[in-house]
């Protein structure tokens, strides 16, 4: 840990992160100077508060690299081809994300880190995980988007015995010395490729929640992108690869025997081969991606030496999150679904294949995605497809190419009331049995300000139709 007295701190960006960050470092004495690109109404209110404390900001210049910067302390979202990264590069200056300066601002006793990252399924499996410890009788928080800030879990007043921490590519990017206890890399599949450059280094960024890692390393034996990861990562000595899959487990697995949760990896007593942690139905809901998340956080709570009955209870107290495959209501024999978090076509197919037959409705913006595997995988449990949004016509096509008999109604519209007009369409093309699942598969913002207000329509206007049916 540096010695904080008069170091010199440019803060990257007046932000959820960087705010806190200031203001903690200041606290410890160090001479902060945030930076920020934009100069509004907002970065002006928070600008003044700041001041106020004695921290010095510059708005409307986020490019410069102060006079005399020692350290860069910066918010996961700048991309890294910046100009103020650039400058700090060739002054030899350290760039530190949120996640270093909490590793870094950590106490010599300080809780150790779980670790989830991945593609989908991230503070879903940090919620049951932290559900589970819990359920062992552990002081614990779910730490990361949801929940707990980092920040505040290592320099609040709080004290954990361990923390579930959800890391995105962003932060792991901007995390070179994090050293977690155990760490899972869920799935990998392209996201948020614009801002790394490559897969290749989207996939790097990822691997990196694995490096130094000293129990196990925990990776998903039906993406083997995982395991590659776990292979080229530097871990301490004694560290276990940990694979859980939806199969029967082999050695060193978790992984599902008829119904049940099982585990081969930490067993409890050495004569056993295998030990039975919970039932499937005690995942809430039980469908097959979920289960692997909480496979994944199962293995993560046994790597911590957590008992298999708070394996069950953990599970069964966990509650998942809204708009994340959240039932809204049975109407007519007609389930329905909201899934509005599946922004990208990798969550949506973890949707789709969880019911059958399906009423999908989908579209938004596409962020430069591509539909035809998921629409081929998809195509057989279609009944019907309704679209809006800005991108659907690229769903059509897909559509077109891949499903060609199944009916589709594209409502090409991007206003907030499509989505009340989509729910009727939908309940015309159901059937007593079928599920109708918003699944965009696309982000929101062309129609919604974000994924939640996008599910509350949705859910609204299907208590609408309750309601008339009823
Ligand atoms: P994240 O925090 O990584 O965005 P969430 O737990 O919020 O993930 O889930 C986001 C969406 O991803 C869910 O609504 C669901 O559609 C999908 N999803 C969740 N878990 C998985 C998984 N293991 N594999 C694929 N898709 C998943």
């Amino acid at each position: 840990t540096p010695d904080w007295q008069g170091k010199r701190v440019t803060v990257a960006g007046l932000g959820v992160s960087g705010i806190p960050a200031a203001k903690v470092l200041h606290g410890l004495g160090a001479v902060v100077t945030v930076v920020n690109d934009g100069d509004d109404e907002r970065s002006r209110t928070q600008a003044a508060e700041l001041e106020a404390q004695g921290i010095t900001v510059r708005l409307g210049d986020g490019a410069t690299l102060p006079e005399g910067t020692e350290l860069v302390v910066t918010a996961p979202g700048w991309q890294p081809d910046k100009p103020l990264f650039l400058a700090a590069a060739a002054a030899g200056v350290e760039i530190w994300g949120d996640v270093e300066l909490a590793w870094r601002l950590r106490g010599p006793d300080a809780a150790p880190w779980l670790a989830v990252t991945g593609t989908n399924g991230k503070t879903t499996t940090v919620r049951m995980l932290a559900s589970i410890l819990e359920a062992a009788g552990l002081r614990t928080a779910a730490v990361g988007n949801i929940g707990v800030s980092l920040l505040d879990a290592v320099a609040g007043d709080e004290t954990y015995d361990v923390l579930a921490v959800e890391l995105s590519s962003y932060q792991l990017h901007w995390a070179p010395s994090l050293r977690a206890h155990s760490a899972v890399v869920l799935n990998l599949a392209p996201d948020h490729i614009d801002w790394h450059g490559s897969m290749e280094a989207y996939a790097a960024a990822k691997g990196r929640v694995y490096e130094g890692n000293t129990v196990a390393c925990v990776y998903n034996v039906a993406d083997k992108a995982t395991e590659d990861l776990v292979r080229e990562a530097d871990v301490e000595e004694g560290c276990r690869a940990i694979g859980f899959t939806l199969g029967t487990p082999g050695p060193s697995q978790l992984g599902v025997v008829e119904g049940l949760l099982v585990d081969r990896a930490f067993v409890d007593n050495r004569q056993q081969q295998a030990q039975e942690l919970a039932e499937v139905t005690d995942v809430n809901p039980p469908a097959p991606h979920n289960i692997a998340n909480a496979l994944a956080a199962a293995a993560l709570a046994r790597a911590y030496g957590v008992p298999a009955a708070a394996v069950r209870d953990g599970l069964r107290a966990f509650r998942p999150d809204p708009h994340r495959i959240e039932k809204v209501a049975d109407v007519d024999s007609v389930a329905w679904i909201d899934d509005s978090k599946a922004t990208n076509t990798h969550a949506a197919e973890a949707s789709l294949a969880s019911y059958d037959p399906i009423v999908w409705i989908a579209g938004g913006l596409a962020k430069g995605a591509t539909f035809d595997e998921l629409v081929e995988k998809s195509a057989k449990r279609l009944r019907g497809v309704v679209l809006v949004g800005a991108d659907r016509a690229l769903i059509r096509e897909a559509l077109a190419r891949h499903a060609p008999e199944v009916p589709v109604v594209d409502l090409d519209r991007t206003d907030t009331g499509a989505m009340s007009a989509a729910v009727r369409e939908a309940a015309q093309l159901a059937r007593p049995g079928d599920t109708v699942l918003l699944a965009p598969a696309c982000a929101s913002m062309d129609m919604f300000a974000n994924y939640n207000k996008r599910g509350e329509a949705f859910a609204d206007a299907v208590r609408a139709l309750a309601a008339e049916r009823a």
